[in-house]
């Protein structure tokens, strides 16, 4: 399908027609059939799950852990691996918590974090491990460490990690930008904890996904405690139910586990290998355009298919470009998108504004990314 045509599928475009959308690293817009699962769950099957006994809650149920079983099989995971959370941001923090309080390395163990890391990888473990951390370029690490939080795509250049080059005890894999590019196989990876959110792969926000390998996860005892999560309480005493399910206290965001479900299903109908390769000539022709400009320094892993590319104007703040964009309907992100380290510690520049692409993109995007940017420079020098 063209990007054209799948543009269709996104009722976003229809109603705003001049919607140039290129912050799809921030998050992604979502399909027809997405919007529609919401909608079908509230009107057809709401219920809270696990507990009903009437047949919409058991609907509901069936709903929510056959998601579990197509994310299993999009990563290539079993679905017993498979953890609900709010986001990547969330996954992260379990994580973190799951392996400080389950003793799963030493109380001085040391952790190895990227410069390229979101905050959201590298803040939930400094809380726990503040003086064993070093920051490091991807490729600097070569003895073993304990712990080795990983970016898997970065979210400022596109930049692929492979943690199967990193040498640590236990590998943690922030997936937030390369679950959309069909990037995340658990059986190739070699890690042991990955994240991802709903709303970067065409899902809900305010969902997102724990994978934790099977070795681990029987070992370990929940962190997030409450409803829905225990076999048996006394006063003394508790025991949990087995994991997935004791991982996920409270009610759960149903409605989003069923709207990522058809995220999923909406992935599933994409050729990734087409995909990615537009993707790479989509990036080659947002490049070539940028490179026309003496007055850019521009961010980007060049040998990366990941269509992530981060600016900076030698004078004009890239909160003035992106907001002269914004207000002609283009969609960019500015500041340091949440990796404040990166840019103060390796790009140098406090701020950049980020162009990121996604399967609707196409070239009349970047052309008019390209012509409103020209008067924008022209309109602040
Ligand atoms: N990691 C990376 C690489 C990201 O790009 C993002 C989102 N910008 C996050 C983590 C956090 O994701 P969320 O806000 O969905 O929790």
């Amino acid at each position: 399908m063209t990007s054209k045509k799948l543009k269709n599928n996104f009722p976003i475009f229809l109603e705003n027609p001049n919607l140039v959308y290129l912050d799809n690293s921030a998050t992604t817009q979502k399909p027809k059939k997405v919007l529609e699962s919401l909608m079908n769950f509230y009107k057809e099957t709401n219920a809270n799950i696990h507990r009903g006994s009437c047949k919409i809650a058991d609907n509901a149920t069936n709903s929510y852990e056959e998601v579990r079983k197509k994310i299993a099989n999009f990563i290539n995971a079993k679905p017993q691996e498979i953890i609900f959370t709010s986001g990547t941001t969330d996954s992260l923090n379990i994580s973190s918590e799951i392996i400080y309080y389950n003793a799963l390395v030493e109380e001085n163990s040391t952790i190895a974090v990227p410069y390229n890391a979101h905050h959201s990888l590298s803040l939930p473990f400094r809380r726990f491990f503040q003086n064993q951390i070093f920051y490091h370029k991807a490729d600097e690490i070569n003895s073993a460490i304990d712990i080795a939080l990983i970016t898997h795509v970065s979210n400022v250049t596109g930049e692929i990690t492979n943690p199967n080059l990193i040498d640590a005890k236990i590998k943690v894999l922030d997936c937030a930008q390369s679950i959309n590019k069909n990037l995340v196989d658990v059986t190739k990876l070699g890690v042991d904890f990955i994240a991802f959110s709903a709303h970067k792969m065409y899902g809900p926000t305010g969902i997102g996904v724990l994978w934790v390998k099977e070795d681990i996860l029987s070992r370990c005892v929940p962190t997030r405690l409450g409803g829905g999560i225990v076999q048996k309480v006394d006063k003394n005493d508790l025991n949990f139910l087995d994991y997935p399910n004791a991982y996920e206290s409270g009610t759960p965001n149903i409605a989003g586990v069923i709207g990522l479900g058809a995220a999923i299903d909406f992935l599933s109908e994409i050729n990734f290998v087409q995909y990615l390769n537009d993707e790479i000539t989509l990036k080659k022709y947002l490049l070539d355009k940028l490179k026309n400009f003496s007055s850019l320094d521009i961010f980007t892993d060049d040998h990366s298919p990941v269509g992530i590319v981060s600016v900076a104007h030698k004078k004009i703040h890239a909160h003035d470009i992106a907001t002269y964009l914004g207000s002609k309907d283009i969609c960019v992100r500015a500041g340091n998108h949440c990796a404040q380290i990166l840019h103060n510690e390796i790009l140098k520049v406090p701020a950049t504004f980020r162009v990121s692409l996604a399967l609707y993109n196409d070239q009349s995007d970047i052309d008019k990314l390209i012509e409103v940017l020209e008067e924008a420079i022209v309109f602040f020098s």
